[in-house]
């Protein structure tokens, strides 16, 4: 009987229980949740991480459908393609005084993220407005550091990336994209990054440089100027000229008037392209100072006597002419860094000689502490066209030995070539204090 009985009651109870067992299930779950919600968070996090990479790595292979959510960084400083912040202040910046870092890259976060699905209608897809151009018969100047780019979207290839602000012809404009030639090449830079419109291809007018100052460029940055102006002569030239010129003004004695300068004993590399890389970087770093810079040169390929240089620094007003050259010796272990003024007794222009000794003792001690190259003199002698014509504070430094294998070795370096720049602004900065 008794047992009949729990038979009977016995389903009610196990159904008691079951309901029991759901609701303690259904409480645990509860009480899990934040743990599980944080599970999911971190799952997230790698799944972006992931799609991240998945971006930068589907912009190195330019795929023109690509949105830019993620903001690849060119590799320009050699940080690889990461997911760095934007360095420029975004298009709409309200206010427009906005100084972006000038890499179009800082542009990538502002582009549209408009550019969602086309809506699925019959009309025709309209022209993306980035790619309709008013046309332009001008210039423009450019902001320090930017990139031109074969295509207007940070998607296309760079041509090339101007460290310093340049004059170029206008063919084409929009609010996002400039068209500009380059080179004989049609290429387009980000238009928040151009500065002014001119009517004229260079400032005063007329086209860079006359014949005897040929390739002269006046460059200045973009910030707050120092108030000095330097001139800078890369030695040599492509072809040397061996028709002459007076020594100093007014001197019967004739000197050739520019030599092909050495080159590298190992390497062969001439002397005059070194001047020249090693003369842009300086460039570079004295506008990035607050100088305002004058280049005789910026190509490899002219023809401008010693003299002709040194008049280029004069009617530029340069307070200081510094003239990059490297050394060379027939005993191939001589080695170290000199730089060159006039003596005290120099027939034309010996009132140059205290600011010109001073100029080359800074010069030398800097180069030297920069790079811990051996320190050899500051050579004072009256037999230097160039600096026989000056009519400011003067020095050539001669940078190393291309005639010996290490020096030679070291010149040729990307990062040994940054040490002298640094040096020689230093020099100069010091010269100027
Ligand atoms: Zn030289």
């Amino acid at each position: 009987m008794f047992n009949n009985k729990i038979l009977k009651v016995m389903p009610y109870i196990l159904g008691v229980l079951i309901l029991i067992l759901v609701a303690v299930m259904i409480i645990t779950k509860f009480g899990d949740s934040k743990p599980g919600q944080e599970t999911e968070m971190k799952t997230d996090k790698v799944v972006s991480d992931l799609v991240g990479e998945d971006e930068a790595q589907k912009d190195t292979v330019n795929d023109p459908s690509e949105g830019t959510a993620a903001s690849p960084v060119q590799d320009d400083d050699g940080a690889g393609l990461g997911l760095i912040p934007d360095k420029g202040t975004p298009e709409t910046d309200p206010d427009g005084t906005d100084k972006p870092m000038g890499d179009t890259a800082s542009t990538e976060g502002s582009e549209p993220e408009t550019v969602t699905e086309p809506a699925p209608t019959a009309t025709p897809t309209p022209v993306p407005e980035e790619l309709v151009f008013e046309d332009k018969d001008d210039y423009i100047e450019t902001k320090n550091d930017v990139n031109l780019r074969v295509g207007p979207s940070t998607d296309t290839d760079i041509v090339t990336n101007l460290k310093t602000g340049k004059r170029l012809k206008r063919t084409g404009y929009n609010e996002k994209w400039t068209r500009i030639i380059y080179e004989e090449k049609e290429c387009y830079i980000y238009t928040p990054l151009v500065t002014g419109v001119f009517e004229e291809p260079t400032e005063d007018g007329n086209a860079t440089g006359g014949k005897s100052s040929g390739t002269a460029t006046l460059s200045t940055g973009v910030g707050t100027s120092n108030g000095h102006i330097v001139c800078i002569d890369p030695g040599h030239q492509t072809n040397g000229n061996n028709d002459k010129e007076p020594l100093g003004p007014g001197s019967s004695e004739m000197k050739a008037k520019v030599s092909s300068g050495t080159s590298g004993n190992t390497t062969g590399h001439p002397e005059y392209k070194l001047n020249l890389t090693v003369s842009l970087k300086l460039r570079d770093e004295l506008i990035a100072r607050g100088y305002t810079v004058v280049m005789t040169r910026e190509i490899n390929d002219v023809n401008l006597s010693n003299a002709e240089r040194a008049k280029i620094a004069a009617d530029a007003g340069a307070q200081a002419f510094i003239r990059i050259h490297a050394n060379s010796s027939t005993d191939t272990s001589v080695n170290g860094v000199e730089t060159i003024c006039m003596t005290s007794d120099n027939k034309y222009n010996a009132d140059l000689y205290t600011s010109s000794r001073k100029l080359s003792d800074a010069v030398l001690n800097n180069v030297v502490s920069n790079t811990g190259a051996k320190k050899r003199y500051v050579w004072e002698t009256d037999t230097m066209t160039g600096i026989n014509w000056a009519e400011g504070p003067v020095t050539i430094l001669e940078m190393g030995y291309m005639s010996n294998k290490d020096e030679e070795e070291k010149l040729l370096d990307d990062d040994y070539q940054n040490k002298i720049v640094i040096g020689i602004a230093n020099g100069i900065d010091e010269f100027f204090k």
